[in-house]
């Protein structure tokens, strides 16, 4: 009977033996490099593109995720032994081209060669987004794709807070919020995100400390200013989707004129009383905020934003419905509200759904833009934007 010694001298007789440096060349050429290590190994570094089949199941797997046998394959473990074996399996499996990676990914980092570190769940993160991972929709992949996105909150207020505490919770894992305001006690009554203590204290600062305690996954950007022709467009640019919770029409055409420019998708809410609205503006697929409303145009008899009122859980209905979207434009899943505003009357508890489309003559993104650059409107709570239905804008 060989000893272990005898039988690996034996194997590697048997097959070919290739450098870490001629793996690389031959991927390059179009090889395969297998990788026959253990997951534990494989989640602390690999070779980029490699595919990932452990020893124990490489015989069972391999003609399922490489069915070309005259496909030149390069098998590597650790350090070259475990790959020997793997090599002269697929040998007799019947593959061609088939090699072993010499001295395994130890060699291959050794020589400087690149290297990817796999990002997955930690054991915390698999519990606590274990209702998500049951969603083919979303799964591990969609998990890991919603804590690198970034969304951006145009407001902490009655809006922003139920959308935050959500997204929070869902895991995005970075979530901004703008706000120049303290929280004052008539605040209270709808926006969720702050609490008594926080009376006095900036939006931001109470609205981070509550989403840092639901999900320490999450980076809280705080931006303690009024968005402004001047500012709006380095306050966007790091964030993939907007949501604009904002209170006034000046902020709700420069978040809207900001994110077309920019090419991002906007998401809109509008709460008045017991009305709320909500649609997607997404560049180029959709209408944009003033396809909707194009002219700002005074009306007299609209109360303004203080005499509004608003039932305090009709935001909680209006911002959940903003963060559903913002979750299903991050995982590209579902149908959107892009091309339909969507209303809802909470005293007689219906939704409407109005078909809307992008206007030719829209100044900002018809076929002939007037507005190129993001400009302040000179504009007071006393005007109200035209409006299919009736809309407003509450704290
Ligand atoms: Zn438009």
């Amino acid at each position: 009977m060989a000893s272990f010694k005898e039988l690996i001298r034996q194997v590697k007789s048997e097959i070919r033996e290739v450098t870490p440096e001629e793996a690389r060349d031959r991927a390059a050429r179009g090889a395969v490099l297998v990788d026959v290590r253990e997951a534990d190994e494989w989640a602390q570094g690999n070779v980029p593109g490699s595919l990932f089949i452990p020893r124990g199941f490489l015989e069972l797997r391999v003609e399922e995720k490489v069915p070309e046998k005259s496909r030149e394959v390069i098998v590597y473990c650790a350090g070259g032994t475990r790959s020997a074996f793997g090599a002269k399996s697929l040998q007799e499996l019947g593959y061609t081209k088939v090699a072993s990676m010499a001295g395994g990914f130890a060699r291959w980092k050794e020589a400087g060669l690149p290297i990817v570190v796999p990002k997955t769940l930690s054991a915390e993160q698999t519990q606590r987004y274990s209702r998500h991972l049951l969603v083919p929709e979303v799964g591990e992949a969609g998990q890991m794709r919603l804590l690198e996105s970034k969304v951006l909150l145009v407001g902490a207020g009655g809006l922003g807070s139920p959308a935050a505490l959500y997204l929070a919770a869902a895991g995005v894992g970075t979530l901004g919020l703008v706000d120049s305001d303290v929280v004052d006690l008539s605040n209270l009554q709808r926006q969720i995100l702050h609490t008594n203590a926080s009376v006095g204290r900036p939006k931001t600062e109470s609205a981070e400390a509550t989403l840092k305690a639901l999900n320490p996954d999450v980076r809280v950007v705080r931006h303690d200013l009024r968005l402004d022709s001047s500012n709006v467009l380095d306050v966007l640019a790091p964030y993939d989707v907007i949501v604009d919770g904002c209170d006034n029409f000046t902020t709700k055409y420069l978040v809207n004129d900001a994110a077309f420019l920019m090419g991002k998708t906007n998401i809109y809410g509008s709460i008045f009383r017991f009305d709320g609205q909500a649609s997607v503006f997404t560049p180029r697929e959709g209408p944009c905020y003033r396809c909707l409303f194009p002219e700002p145009t005074p009306a007299e008899m609209a109360p303004s934003c203080d005499e509004a009122g608003v039932l305090g859980v009709l935001p909680g209905v209006v911002g959940l419905i903003q963060a559903t979207e913002a979750l299903k434009v991050l995982l590209g899943r579902g149908k959107t509200l892009v091309g339909r505003l969507l209303t809802y009357d909470a005293l007689e508890m219906r939704f409407r759904e109005f078909k809307v489309r992008r206007d030719p003559k829209c100044a900002l993104c018809g076929e002939h833009p007037t507005i190129r650059t993001v400009e302040d409107l000179v504009w007071s709570c006393h005007f109200e934007a035209k409006a299919p239905e009736p809309v407003g804008a509450a704290h």
